[in-house]
């Protein structure tokens, strides 16, 4: 906690929590075993360095609530996990299920390492060894808690996760079901690397679509011409960037833990991240201007700010001085309940990260379901479609006489293939949910801002849950 922050994350969330929980009707108990935590294993194994040395590493997994099964949330590796993180994380993926429709309960994992200063194989060791731990207490299973990617972590470390879980489980059909954010060759799903940004992408991009939210904000509708800032180029801030930028936003500046660069004509993600392979650095890259601190990026004039990194980076201090209009939550927790008052009262409209980041978790469920069923995405229906697509054009052109020009043909006769699928799915999920949280806004003129409204949805439909389930006597 610093110094500037009067609550740590986990009592943050309840913070929040609690606002919201305010405009609801649910019964004082429900809210409670609602945000607590329901069970925490907090772990400490030996790993052997390459130098010969021992070490030993603390980790958690954290299970929110059971109110659905399985539970689901990431593993990070940093040197910041504590076991208050881990809780806050997890209660928020609860959230974030339950607002985007995916029928699980929220957990979080976290290895207690910053893994640049870690060999692979050292890496390789302590996942594994974290992943057995696991096993061992009944913490991992596609039917109980499946971890997936989150800071630190990709598809290589899901890949050991499932090679030992597997090992460890001789014979489990649903195995490949244990984890998500898997490489497509063990079982992952095409569109998960790009999902969370692509879904922070979507939702922005529908907030932006509504006339009368713009209006209040004294923007124009639509994402052409916006400027953004991304904090943050890892997985969600590249694939945020990118996807903002594809459609016709400017990225004007672009910060990392070592330096933040600006181009007030737009930034290109994918040269930053040629000239950091290069040099270790985005610092310096050809056509930018470094910030003299990287925290300047935060504060910059700009249309819509994407904090893409870790929690509580913007909070009662700094919240006075930012100028963008909107702020897109991309991280987890990015914002502290001390910035949502300020920006409340500077009429600056802050998209929650419970709802906007969960473009990962939604086509998470999206690879579980598939490694449930054991057949890709569109191999059943991709051929019938593209047959039946050639027919009825065949058709058309037959009986007006006019053929359609090469592009739009292609375009026709397209069956989906996996990616298209997967995308589809992700960009309903974000409508609907961006439209679902904006109604209760309206309906409720008193609820005080957006997160608030995300929690009202949130709170609703996991307390009914509970209702109906009826409690376990
Ligand atoms: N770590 C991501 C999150 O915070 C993804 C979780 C998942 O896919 O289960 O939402």
């Amino acid at each position: 906690m610093s110094s500037n922050q009067q609550y740590s994350f986990f009592q943050s969330v309840e913070k929040s929590f609690d606002k919201a929980a305010k405009f609801t009707k649910w019964d004082l108990g429900i809210l409670e075993q609602i945000k607590a935590c329901n069970s925490v294993y907090q772990m400490r194994f030996p790993v052997k360095r390459d130098d010969g040395s021992i070490e030993v590493i603390e980790a958690y997994r954290v299970q929110h609530s059971q109110h659905k099964s399985p539970c689901k949330g990431g593993i990070r590796f940093s040197d910041e996990v504590n076991q208050d993180e881990v809780m806050a994380l997890a209660s928020l993926m609860t959230y974030k299920c339950a607002i985007v429709n995916v029928p699980f309960g929220g957990g979080k994992g976290g290895i207690k390492i910053n893994p640049r200063n870690y060999s692979t194989y050292e890496l390789e060791k302590i996942t594994r060894r974290y992943t057995a731990e696991l096993v061992k207490k009944n913490f991992i299973g596609p039917g109980i808690d499946v971890p997936a990617p989150d800071y630190g972590t990709g598809p290589r470390e899901m890949a050991w996760i499932v090679d030992t879980y597997a090992s460890l489980k001789p014979g489990e059909i649903d195995a490949a079901g244990c984890v998500t954010g898997k490489p497509i060759t063990q079982g992952g799903v095409r569109g998960r690397t790009e999902a969370t940004g692509l879904g922070v992408f979507f939702g922005i991009r529908e907030v932006c679509n509504m006339e009368d939210v713009m209006k209040k904000l004294g923007l124009s509708t639509g994402i052409q011409g916006k400027t953004v800032v991304v904090q943050g180029i890892g997985n969600v801030g590249y694939h945020s960037a990118k996807f903002f930028r594809e459609n016709g936003a400017k990225v004007i500046c672009i910060s990392e833990h070592d330096g933040a660069v600006y181009n007030v004509n737009g930034l290109h993600e994918d040269e930053l991240i040629a000239f950091r392979k290069q040099t270790g650095s985005i610092i310096n890259a050809p056509g930018t201007t470094l910030l003299a601190k990287k925290e300047d990026a935060l504060e910059l004039e700009c249309d819509i700010l994407i904090p893409a990194a870790l929690e509580n980076v913007i909070n009662g201090e700094n919240a006075p001085r930012i100028k963008a209009k909107i702020i897109g939550e991309a991280a987890n927790g990015p914002c502290t309940p001390e910035a949502d008052e300020i920006f409340n009262q500077r009429g600056i409209l802050c998209v929650p990260d419970m709802y906007l980041n969960a473009g990962g978790v939604t086509v998470s469920y999206f690879e579980w379901l598939k490694n449930l069923s054991h057949v890709r995405y569109g191999r059943m229906e991709k051929r019938f479609t593209e047959n039946l697509n050639t027919h009825i054009l065949g058709q058309i052109e037959g009986l007006t006489g006019k053929r359609v020009n090469d592009q739009e043909r292609a375009f026709i006769m397209h069956g989906p293939d996996e990616q298209d699928l997967v995308h589809s799915g992700l960009e309903e999920t974000m409508i609907t949910a961006t439209r679902e949280i904006m109604e209760i806004w309206k309906e409720n003129p008193a609820i005080p801002d957006m997160r608030t409204a995300a929690y009202v949805n949130a709170i609703n439909k996991v307390a009914t849950s509970y209702a109906e389930l009826g409690i376990f006597p």
